[in-house]
């Protein structure tokens, strides 16, 4: 079985963007992580930030416990995550932590500056993590990662990036028959509703999850879809271990860009 890691910026963003994925995984008895950069502070237009902090960490565990998965939250604030030092060392002790052989994070462009830096984040600190030299903060330190793990970007939310392009993914994961649980676990996250219609005009954060599962699934003829890119560079893993593991669920798509 596999450690497997869905770190992203926010409370919701990895149910919106890979939960039917990570059900699936958990159904194959996987072990799962889901952890969240901020605990989603600036998520509310009532409510103060460690209000509504404490009811979304809450929200994140009970969507997480929805399949068998730990929640964690790195700390960090809302529009506040950097790609610095300190922060990547943070990054670092999470994946210690965890010790993943896989890891799903944020697309590199994507419309939320949290969302980007995470994903810069997460990619350094997954080169990072091997090294013994490389210290982290809090006690006990944890061992470092045996490898560098392998790592797959979400898709971007609507599938498009900052300018507003589609940015099409490596592959789709037929998530079609777990998606009444994606739909459960983002239903989790209910301070989400007001909050989106609020700031967003999104008047049902339900429905626009579902609308945009739909279209994924559409590239490789699926009813619901989510879509990743390999992260393949070197010296990062190539072999396709996610792929190995969905196994029929993973469809390859062929990307004309
Ligand atoms: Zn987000």
């Amino acid at each position: 079985m596999a450690r497997i890691l869905s770190i992203h910026a926010h409370p919701d963003d990895s149910e919106i963007l890979a939960g039917g994925t990570l059900a699936l995984l958990a159904k194959a008895g996987h072990e799962l992580t889901i952890a969240t950069f901020t605990p989603g502070d600036c998520g509310s237009a009532e409510l103060s930030p460690d209000e509504i902090a404490a009811i979304r960490r809450l929200e994140a565990a009970n969507a997480a416990a929805l399949i068998a998965a730990r929640y964690l939250c790195i700390e960090m604030r809302d529009m506040a995550v950097f790609n610095d030092d300190p922060s990547r060392r943070r990054v670092v002790s999470i994946l210690r932590r965890t010790q993943p052989q896989i890891v799903l994070t944020a697309a590199p462009s994507d419309y939320h500056c949290d969302h980007e830096a995470a994903s810069a984040l997460v990619r350094d600190a997954c080169f990072a993590a091997p090294a013994p030299n490389y210290q982290t903060p809090g006690e006990p330190a944890a061992a470092p990662l045996a490898a560098i793990p392998h790592l797959y970007f979400m898709d971007p939310v609507e599938g498009r990036d900052r300018e507003g392009n589609l940015v099409e993914p490596d592959m789709v994961v037929d998530v079609t028959a777990v998606f009444a649980r994606k739909r459960e676990m983002l239903a989790a996250h209910a301070s989400q509703r007001a909050w989106l219609k609020h700031h967003h005009g999104t008047d049902d954060y339900l429905d626009h999850m579902e609308r945009t599962t739909r279209e994924r699934g559409e590239l490789v003829g699926v009813s619901y879809g989510e879509g990743f890119r390999h992260y393949r560079v070197h010296p990062y893993p190539q072999t396709p271990l996610l792929e190995e593991l969905l196994g029929n669920d993973c469809r390859p798509y062929a990307r004309r860009s």
